[in-house]
């Protein structure tokens, strides 16, 4: 963690020495622009309420990625396009629970991302409790689950980094003979949370998302009676493969193009809701930020790249396919900003994520971002999301986090919609995030030189992150030495 005060005697000499005072009339002009405009809060609504949710390879995702290409050519960005993949395909259709005993109740389910079937006529087992549902949690129910429903959730109570994900759960009931899976949504009020049931691909068993309330009150049955009978019908559409994109834009730079600072958002959501927050929040920043620094008089040394990656929410798909695609440019890119979710919260902290040093340096940015309470610089999260497959290849990443204490509890549900985003918040966090963009896009140095494989192989290790990776199946798909 870097506190201003501590960095402001030799900052101010520093700036005397570069182009302070260019940076400083810079962030003025982005800062006036984000503001007065103040165009980002149109944006998010015409994602959030006009498209509406967006699922990776639905048509609701291509109408997005048309409105980002519509909006990035109308800004005046050039090589302006779409680069397609392929993913398995996928449509949510009807889930059903209902306890069979000890009366007929029906329970508030959606289906999980890329859950399979049920038959027609629906899965009748008993459930069974796995807790929190480590793989600590199956193996102490180890025998006890094959054929039963498994019901897991709420939450781990391991450091949220670690914590044992959706698809981890389905995948462990499924290693055991599970029929099916429960999750437990955590919001309360009926809400159910979707996620992937599994990491690519489709999942091994039906599993769906069952609300906080009639989790709980299955887990109450369960403490009174040996077996709770349930009937689960899941009937999703699966027609083979789909196509996804990532949308690409570049502000070209005046003297050293071929170098990038590549702004990267994920334009994809789930299915439930709009996915308002999670994110055409982040999006909305992008395309804002694209706006302001395309002016000629913000025009930059080096090439302003706008990523809106698909396929984040299936497990980083779109930046996945983006720095193989790309992988000859990746010695350029001096910088990688991600935005997932950014704009919830007033800004706060720069998280520098991954490696690669670029701490101090960012600290001679953080007096132009002090008026927005931007005061930080704290490596709190080795990596948050798209930015993780910069990180792995080595290249210099950061994020921007927020102050105080987020309140996310209705993610992924069908509660994450527009008027959740407050426009102050999203034009504080522009501010910063352009602000930013520009620094890196005109600082006489590269923030730092890439990392090669095995210095990033030594950071996850010390971190204790190969353990996760490897077990996600991360570390295989990575290329990375060492078993998997
Ligand atoms: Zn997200």
């Amino acid at each position: 963690m870097i506190a201003i005060g501590a960095f402001c005697f030799p900052l101010i000499f520093f700036y005397a020495n570069t182009a302070g005072d260019d940076l400083e009339k810079a962030a003025a002009r982005i800062m006036g622009d984000v503001f007065v405009k103040n165009s980002g809060i149109r944006t998010l609504r015409v994602l959030s309420d006009e498209i509406g949710p967006r699922l990776t390879g639905s048509e609701a995702a291509h109408r997005a990625a048309s409105y980002c290409l519509d909006l990035l050519r109308n800004y005046g960005l050039t090589n302006v396009h779409a680069e397609s993949f392929g993913i398995g395909d996928w449509l949510p259709g009807q889930a059903v629970a209902e306890a069979l005993e000890p009366f007929h109740k029906r329970l508030r389910v959606d289906t999980l991302g890329f859950s399979i079937n049920t038959s027609p006529g629906g899965l009748v087992a008993d459930v069974i409790d796995v807790g929190h549902g480590t793989q600590e949690d199956y193996e102490k129910a180890g025998p006890l689950i094959k054929g039963k429903i498994v019901l897991a959730g709420l939450q781990d109570p391991a450091d949220p980094a670690f914590a044992t994900k959706e698809w981890q759960k389905v995948d462990f009931a499924a290693r055991k003979g599970a029929a099916a899976c429960l999750i437990i949504a955590g919001a309360k009020g009926g809400l159910t949370r979707t996620r992937a049931s599994s990491y690519g691909g489709y999942s091994p068993i039906p599993a769906v998302s069952v609300a906080y309330e009639d989790g709980t009150w299955i887990r109450r049955q369960l403490e009174g009676r040996k077996t709770l009978k349930l009937r689960l019908l899941t009937q999703n559409t699966m027609t083979g493969r789909a196509v996804a994109e990532n949308v690409v834009g570049d502000i070209a730079g005046k003297e050293r193009p071929e170098e990038l600072v590549i702004l990267g958002a994920h334009l994809d959501s789930w299915f439930l809701g709009p996915g308002a927050a999670d994110n055409a929040l982040g999006v909305s920043i992008a395309l804002e930020t694209a706006r302001i620094l395309s002016a000629p008089d913000l025009a930059s040394k080096r090439t302003v790249r706008i990523v809106l990656f698909s396929g984040e929410e299936e497990g980083l798909l779109g930046s996945f396919q983006y720095v193989n695609d790309h992988e000859s440019e990746l010695d350029k890119v001096v910088l990688m900003v991600n935005l997932d979710m950014t704009g919830l919260m007033y800004p706060g902290v720069i998280n520098p994520y991954g490696a690669c040093p670029i701490g101090d340096k960012l600290g001679e940015v953080l007096p132009m971002l002090a008026g927005l309470g931007v005061t930080q610089i704290d490596a709190r999260y080795p990596y948050d999301s798209d930015d993780f497959n910069f990180v792995a290849k080595g290249v210099p990443a950061l994020g921007l986090q927020g102050r105080g204490v987020r309140d996310w509890s209705w993610g992924h549900s069908y509660a994450d919609t527009f008027e959740k985003i407050e426009a102050d918040k999203l034009n504080m966090n522009t501010a910063a995030v352009a602000t930013i963009i520009y620094f890196a896009a005109n600082r006489r140095e590269a923030l730092s030189r890439r990392l090669s494989q095995p210095e990033v192989i030594k950071y996850f290790k010390e971190r204790n992150l190969d353990k996760i990776l490897k077990q996600e199946g991360t570390w295989k798909k990575l290329g990375f030495p060492g078993e998997n």
